[in-house]
């Protein structure tokens, strides 16, 4: 039989009312995090103001601070070329969304030559190359802090998208996104240039009356998908589920060996990724925070009460990806369980 994970839930004008809610959630989920603690969130991009601020998971951090444990709030440098593409412009990116003032240092995971594999999966991805940032690798334990939204390549992103693509480096994250490459349906380009003015990497380009993609320099990042007027940019659904699956494995390889926690914040709720340099409108209403030791059953119940509040599997509508196989594959290799209870407090 399944396990059945339990979710915690707090509704977002109850944390805001009565923070300390929240403290006695984090000490019921009773998980003995082991320092150094690496606090795995996202520092948002310049010109995205849906994604976490400082301020918004203070809450959280005090907690830990309160304990006085050994830990850092860490992510990842990007693939593209953003305000979080080096490690001195990803911490200034860190410092003006109020991310240093928390009480604990911001160190940015570096990518260093280590490479290994899973070779107890029994499934295609046991040669699958994992590269984590440094220090999220060494760390003893993971306390991670995800925005919950939509996303182009993955239908929403939530604790395993923040967990897998957040940790990977630059260069494991070109793994993950290997297999994402889009084509373009000229008969139906109305060469607008949105896409091209939207793309991270320059990747994307007019040439004479058509719009090109230059395969090198193309990351897969999703961005001319989630832009085009037309949904004349496709990706191949195969293989959008070959980076959802392998991004599960990378979650898996991050924290196989270490205690997690995870909170899950439904707030600012749109349909893009907030690696985004834009703000896009919200869908609906804050609803609040979720907690659990489960990265599966809190992003199952995440999606479950954005859908219940919407009255439709939202993201599935606007993006027109399925988001179960990062899901199913995050379940089947043992990083949680689809089936939850809710906690209500
Ligand atoms: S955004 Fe879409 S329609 Fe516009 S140029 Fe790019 S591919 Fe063509
Ligand atoms: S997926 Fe599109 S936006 Fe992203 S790098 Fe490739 S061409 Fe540019």
């Amino acid at each position: 039989m399944k396990k059945i994970s339990q979710v915690y839930q707090l509704s977002w004008s109850d944390h805001q009312k009565r923070p300390r809610k929240l403290f006695n959630i984090l000490e019921k989920a009773k998980i003995n995090l082991i320092e150094p603690i690496a606090v795995k969130t996202h520092f948002g991009e310049p010109g995205n103001n849906n994604a976490l601020r400082g301020e918004i998971i203070k809450p959280a951090i005090d907690w830990l601070v309160n304990q006085k444990r050994k830990s850092f709030l860490t992510d990842t440098n990007t693939l593209y070329t953003g305000q979080r593409s080096g490690t001195k412009n990803h911490l200034e990116t860190a410092h003006n969304h109020g991310f240093a003032d928390l009480g604990l240092p911001v160190i940015i995971a570096e990518e260093d030559d280590f490479e290994f594999r899973l070779s107890e999966l029994d499934n295609q991805y046991q040669s699958l190359p994992i590269h984590l940032g440094k220090e999220l690798r060494e760390a003893g334990s993971i306390f991670c802090l995800s925005h919950v939204k939509g996303h182009p390549m993955f239908g929403f992103g939530g604790a395993l998208k923040n967990l897998g693509m957040g940790a990977a480096t630059p260069g494991g994250k070109k793994i993950l996104h290997a297999s994402t490459i889009g084509k373009i349906d000229h008969n139906r380009c109305l060469v607008c240039g949105l896409c091209t003015e939207n793309c991270p990497t320059e990747a994307i380009k007019k040439e004479g009356d058509k719009i090109i993609i230059d395969y090198e320099k193309c990351i897969g990042c999703g961005e001319c998908v989630a832009v085009c007027p037309q949904k004349v940019i496709e990706v191949n659904k195969e293989d959008l589920v070959t980076c959802q699956e392998k991004t599960a494995i990378y979650a898996y390889a991050l924290v196989k060996n270490k205690p997690s926690l995870y909170l899950n914040y439904l707030i600012n709720i749109n349909a893009v990724c907030d690696c985004f340099s834009s703000t896009s409108p919200k869908l609906m209403d804050d609803l609040g925070v979720l907690i659990s030791d489960d990265p599966v059953a809190i992003d199952q119940a995440s999606l479950d009460w954005i859908n219940q509040k919407a009255g439709k599997n939202l993201f599935l509508k606007i993006n027109e990806v399925d988001y179960q196989p990062i899901l199913d594959m995050g379940e089947k290799i043992g990083l949680g369980s689809k089936k939850y209870q809710i906690i209500k407090t």
